[in-house]
C-alpha cells in the first residue's frame, strides 16, 4: 500500500468496517471430523429416524426417472408443493424428452414461471432435454458421471434421480434441510455442500445413504425447522445437543 509523507496511509470507512465485520464473522469451523459422527451415535441416529420416518421418500411427483429430473430443476429455491402444482399440467403438455428438448424457450418460460428462476430452469430443462435426447438415446444416464455432464445438473440433482429412480446410492442428497440438520445434529462441521457430503458419505452406511437423504430432508420440513425447531415433539431429542435446540 503507498504511503502518504512517510506514514502508514489511513484506513478509510471501507476498510474500519470490514474489520469491524471481520470481528463478528462466525468463527470457521473446527478441523477434523465432527464429535457426533461416531458409529454408534449415528447407529442411534438412524434408528430413531427409521421409527419417525420408516417409509420417507421424495414428495415430487413423477411418474419416470426423466419427470423426477425436470421436477428436481424446478424444485430449486422452490417448494415441492409449487413444483407439484405446475409439473401437474406442464407433463401431459410436454410427455416426452423429446417434447421438451424442442419446446418453445419462451413458453416454457411462461408456463415454469411460478417455480422461480424461470430462465434459467428453461435452459437447464431444455438442456438436459436434448442431451439426453442426442446422446443418451432418450433415457435419463444411470451414473454421477453422466449425470453431470447434463445441463444444469450438479451432484444434489443428480442424486435425488439416482436414488430415488434407480436405487442407485451415489451420494447423499444435500440440500438446506440437510445442510441444517446435518450441522445441529453434529455429524458435520462444514457449511459447504460438497464438503458436508462427504462427511455424511464417510459417516452414513452407504445401504442408508437415499433413505437417510429422504428422512432427514422430511425432519427438517416437519420437526426440525429453521427459525423455530420443534424440538419438544422430536424423536431426535435425547441424542441432540445443538445450540439451537429450545428444550
Ligand atoms: S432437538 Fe431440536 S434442534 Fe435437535 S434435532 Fe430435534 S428439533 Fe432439531
Amino acid at each position: 500500500m503507498k504511503k502518504r509523507n512517510g506514514k502508514e496511509p489511513k484506513r478509510g470507512r471501507g476498510s474500519r468496517a470490514a474489520a469491524r465485520a471481520k470481528g463478528r464473522a462466525k468463527p470457521a469451523a473446527p478441523a477434523g471430523p465432527a464429535k457426533g459422527a461416531t458409529p454408534k451415535r449415528v447407529e442411534a441416529i438412524l434408528a430413531k429416524l427409521d421409527e419417525a420416518y420408516p417409509a420417507a421418500t421424495c414428495a415430487l411427483r413423477h411418474d419416470n426417472p426423466f419427470q423426477l429430473l425436470v421436477s428436481t430443476i424446478l424444485s430449486a429455491q422452490c417448494t415441492d408443493a409449487r413444483v407439484n402444482q405446475v409439473t401437474a399440467t406442464l407433463f401431459p403438455k410436454y410427455p416426452t424428452p423429446q417434447a421438451f428438448a424442442y419446446a418453445n424457450p419462451k413458453e416454457l418460460e411462461k408456463e415454469i414461471r411460478p417455480t422461480g428462476f424461470f430462465r434459467n430452469k428453461t435452459k437447464s430443462v431444455i438442456g438436459a432435454s436434448k442431451k439426453i435426447v442426442e446422446e443418451f438415446g432418450g433415457r435419463v444416464p444411470q451414473t454421477m458421471e453422466e449425470m453431470l455432464t447434463l445441463p444444469g445438473v450438479a451432484r444434489k440433482t443428480a442424486n435425488v434421480v439416482l436414488g430415488t429412480a434407480f436405487g442407485v446410492a451415489s451420494g447423499v442428497v444435500v440440500d438446506t434441510h440437510v445442510q441444517r440438520l446435518a450441522n445441529r445434529l453434529d455429524l458435520t462441521r462444514q457449511q459447504d455442500p460438497k464438503k458436508i457430503e462427504q462427511d455424511l458419505m464417510q459417516a452414513i452406511p452407504q445401504d442408508r445413504w437415499i433413505l437417510f437423504s429422504h428422512q432427514l430432508i422430511w425432519h427438517g420440513r416437519k420437526v426440525c425447522q429453521a427459525r423455530k425447531p420443534r424440538c419438544a415433539e422430536c424423536n431426535l431429542e435425547s441424542l441432540c445437543y445443538s445450540q439451537d435446540k429450545v428444550v
